[in-house]
């Protein structure tokens, strides 16, 4: 099956085939003709099967025809600034032979800058939530819109963008076409897709919360204390030219990567706590091969794309095993193979069965040589921690009981005093 069986039109074609995309992916063999037919789509496909230019190209197709009105014709949201820019570089590239206007409304840059560049004219706005907002309350028309789209739908959600998506939807015009992309399947998704989807067409690209099929997962069992040892050697050893690294908190992102640095490892660090404009930096120095490492916690990945990214490793496991899936998902693009590799403690090793459940298959565990835990370290010490954890509540319990007693009988005293002295008056 070729893109223009699918019913791209030449410009498209022609640019497509400047990037060297040979034929179309699953999800846009499956989203590509419903979206030409006005359809809204709800489809779950994870970041790397293709799906941006699942909908662009369509949505591109749609726009050929100069607008009869002068304001924005479709809104792609997405949940981060990364993401916003991933985007609007692949509509970019698409758009090549045609005329086109795209703008990305995301936070962290001048509103004064972007409100001017809506005004000179737009087809396409790509944006975060949020800044959408900010502008709609600024004035800004979504009357003209003909599509809208919702890309990694579920992480929007899981950041809080609910409300903000409640208050856009109303502002579009009754008659618009909803794309809404998901990684996975979150009953607060499927709640959101019944709010704002007409008689959608459900495409599914995968199994819901499966990995993507090319990549070979393992997880290695190695004590705490020796993961970041774990993690030098087995980059070290195995040569790994570029490697993603997830942590669980941004805390341990930063002595992580002091950790690497101190192996020699050069690497760069994205968090919640680095700028929008740091983040970018360290992703693009990353892409440009400045760093070998580059360590990030969930937050701050979603909407990376770094291309033929051979290997992920989740230096601790998500703590919502929904993660794992969009981590993974970093790896195996568009039909390459891939490596997910997981650092697990003892802990993690009853952890990572959430995982398993969600994706619906094993991940086989493993023991490097060298790196074998200490077997006198035993998971009785979760039931420990429990136990004190529950010692230190009840403890609290009994402070907040006892200074809540200490509290009324001071008062009780003060009146007593209090009675005495207007006694004595
Ligand atoms: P996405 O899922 O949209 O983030 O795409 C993941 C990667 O796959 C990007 O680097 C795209 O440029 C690439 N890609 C998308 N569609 C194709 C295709 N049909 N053939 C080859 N590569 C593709």
């Amino acid at each position: 099956m070729s893109f223009e069986k699918l019913g791209i039109f030449k410009p498209l074609l022609d640019a497509v085939n400047d990037l060297g995309y040979k034929e179309p992916t699953l999800v846009q063999k499956r989203a590509i003709p419903v979206i030409l037919s006005k359809k809204d789509i709800f489809a779950t496909a994870q970041t790397g099967t293709g799906k941006t230019a699942a909908f662009a190209l369509p949505i591109l197709q749609k726009l050929r025809k100069p607008s009869e009105g002068s304001g924005v014709r479709a809104i792609i949201l997405s949940p981060t600034r990364e993401l916003s820019i991933q985007i609007h570089d692949d509509i970019v590239k698409f758009s090549k032979y045609m005329d086109i206007k795209t703008t990305i409304l995301v936070g962290g840059k001048d509103l004064q800058k972007q409100r001017e560049q809506l005004k000179r004219g737009t087809d396409i706005v790509i944006a975060t939530p949020g800044r959408l907002l900010e502008h709609l309350e600024n004035g800004l028309s979504l009357q003209d819109v003909k599509v809208f789209v919702l890309d990694e739908a579920d992480r929007m959600l899981d950041m809080g963008f609910t409300k903000d998506i409640r208050k856009i939807h109303p502002l579009l015009p009754k008659r618009h076409q909803t794309l809404l992309f998901s990684a996975t399947f979150s009953d607060k998704v499927r709640k959101l897709s019944k709010l704002i989807l007409t008689k959608p067409a459900f495409i599914e690209t995968a199994k819901h919360n499966t990995t993507v099929d090319t990549i070979n997962q393992v997880a290695y069992l190695v004590d705490t204390d020796r993961k970041a040892e774990l993690l030098a050697y087995i980059i070290g050893s195995r040569n790994f030219p570029q490697v993603l690294v997830f942590t669980r908190t941004k805390a341990s992102a930063d002595s992580l990567a002091e950790e690497l640095k101190k192996d020699g490892l050069k690497c760069g660090v994205i968090h919640g706590d680095k700028t929008k404009a740091n983040r970018l930096k360290t992703l693009n120095q990353f892409k440009d091969g400045l760093f070998r490492v580059l360590v990030a916690t969930d937050i701050a990945s979603r909407g990376l794309d770094i291309e033929e990214l051979p290997y992920v490793i989740n230096y601790e496991l998500p703590s919502i095993p929904e993660d794992y899936v969009h981590r993974v998902g970093r790896t195996g693009r568009a039909g390459r193979e891939g490596e997910a590799i997981s650092l697990i403690d003892i802990y993690e090793k009853y952890e990572i069965r959430d995982v398993e459940k969600l994706i619906g298959e094993k991940i086989p565990q493993e023991v490097v040589e060298g790196f074998e835990p200490d077997p006198n370290i035993r998971r009785k010490d979760i039931d420990e921690v429990k136990l004190k954890s529950e010692h230190k509540k009840e403890a609290k319990k009994f402070q907040k009981k006892a200074e809540a007693k200490r509290v009324t009988a001071k008062s009780l005293k003060v009146m007593k005093k209090k009675r005495k002295t207007t006694k004595r008056d």
